[in-house]
């Protein structure tokens, strides 16, 4: 029939488009694994409106307007001189100016860092707020380093950024290694160049000099507020419930105490070494002053709490029992094994705090049992929507309350759980929020893509 015709066309192309991917990217494979999720969640999409195949929307999509790398040279505090690379894609501005943060770990490559831009594209279009998609970082790791150490790179790495950014141009914000702290010493480093106070160049920035009240909570808050949502739409919620949380980084932090709030006990968290298992109920006090405070290893919890175990190695933290995990550490830390071990173990939803921290074969088997899954573009947007909310201040001059911001981070994730799960139904794959989300997200890039010509 002429309707099986044209699904054969668009999944040939859409085959087609995701060789050129592999051809023109090679062995980038987040960056290939995060296209592919994309482009097979399009393919409703591309057989109900031809135009966006016409016009070559995807192809420009996934080309990045801009990928600047740069030498980012330091001195340590033994008078050496250290070499790191620096990146920042400038993926999409179709929406509004690059948006999207800054990643210090020695992971960072061109494949992380295009990834991350890639899918910030569609989560910046899923808050409503006027922002394109960005990123960047560098292989620095600040893991060890001295306050002063992490200064002279800041300020070296923004040397360079600096001629590429601006509060419309580019707005970068912090990720893995890149706090308030490292956020300050950017900020002065831009200031000194510019010779201008533009506080809306960069977000996370301290609370008193034009940062937002809300801003370091936004992740974490925003994940279980989706979450919430999703459970709320099937009669559940946080309240008396068993949680996992990956991770012990800000997302995670703050996706605890919020799942707290609701009712929730959260039994287990990690870091890079290995996770801590507390069948009381993890005490956020203590894992606040450890990661927050000392700068200290995860292991450490145990000596206060000893009835808590610590084991090493991260993965491990899947084969607890829960109703619901969040994953907030990094992408790909949770395999298609750990996901059927939470499955047998009867978890009923899955949280996306990190970005695609699921491996492809993990989010399938997700959805093929049933989980209730929020994909990391819709569940992890409050961070990137706050910094919206901060631009917005800072280009207004003022500065709102933690209850204003707090209101607002609230119905963005109701709003990002409502398109979603609208476009899941509306393109046949109801309840799917990866479709939805990716579809909601693509919608509104492709038509001001479309409106603004070929560019
Ligand atoms: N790094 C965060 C993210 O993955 C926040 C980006 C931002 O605030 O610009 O969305």
């Amino acid at each position: 029939t002429g309707e099986e015709n044209q699904t054969r066309i668009v999944k040939d192309f859409v085959n087609r488009l995701f060789n050129s991917v592999q051809i023109h990217n090679p062995n980038e494979w987040e960056f290939q694994q995060a296209v592919k999720e994309v482009l097979d969640s399009l393919i409703p999409v591309l057989e109900k409106n031809p135009l966006y195949i016409n016009q070559a929307v995807l192809e420009r999509m996934i080309e990045p307007e801009r990928m600047i790398t740069f030498r980012v040279p330091w001195v340590d505090d033994k008078g050496n001189v250290k070499v790191n690379r620096g990146y920042r894609v400038q993926f999409s501005s179709a929406i509004g100016p690059y948006k999207g943060g800054l990643r210090f770990h020695p992971s960072v490559n061109a494949s992380i860092i295009k990834f991350l831009g890639f899918e910030q594209i569609f989560k910046n279009s899923l808050t409503g707020q006027p922002i394109g998609g960005g990123k960047g970082g560098s292989d620095f790791d600040p893991k060890g380093k001295s306050d002063l150490e992490i200064m002279r790179f800041c300020q070296s790495f923004m040397t360079e950024l600096s001629r590429h950014i601006g509060p419309d141009v580019d707005v970068p914000a912090g990720d893995i290694g890149v706090g308030a702290k490292e956020i300050g010493y950017m900020f002065g480093q831009y200031k000194k160049i510019k010779g201008a106070y533009e506080a809306g160049v960069l977000t996370g920035k301290g609370i008193g000099y034009g940062g937002s009240l809300g801003r370091k909570e936004a992740t974490g808050y925003g994940t279980v507020y989706f979450v919430e949502e999703m459970l709320k739409d099937q009669g559940l919620g946080f309240k008396d419930s068993t949680v996992v949380v990956s991770g012990s980084g800000n997302v995670s932090i703050y996706a605890m105490e919020k799942a707290i709030q609701f009712g929730a006990k959260v039994v287990a968290c990690s870091d890079s070494s290995g996770y801590i298992y507390d069948q009381n109920g993890i005490n956020l006090d203590t894992v606040k002053q450890l990661k927050e405070v000392k700068n200290a290893r995860i292991s450490e919890y145990i000596k206060e709490h000893q009835d808590a175990i610590y084991q090493e190695g991260c993965s491990g933290i899947w084969t607890i029992p829960c109703d619901i995990a969040l994953p907030c550490a990094t992408q790909n830390e949770l395999s298609q094994e750990a996901a059927t071990m939470l499955v047998s173990n009867g978890v009923k939803a899955v949280g996306e705090g990190a970005n695609m921290p699921s491996t492809q074969e993990a989010v399938n088997t997700f959805i093929a049992h049933n989980v209730l899954f929020a994909p990391a573009k819709a569940a992890n947007a409050g961070g990137v929507a706050v910094s919206a909310l901060e631009m917005a201040q800072n280009s207004s001059r003022l500065a709102w309350t933690l209850e204003e911001v707090d209101m607002k981070l609230q119905g963005i994730m109701k709003d990002i759980y409502s398109k979603s799960m609208k476009a899941s139904k509306d393109y046949d794959a109801p309840g799917n929020l990866v479709v939805g989300a990716n579809i909601a997200g693509f919608l509104k890039v492709a038509e001001a893509m479309i409106d603004q010509g070929i560019i």
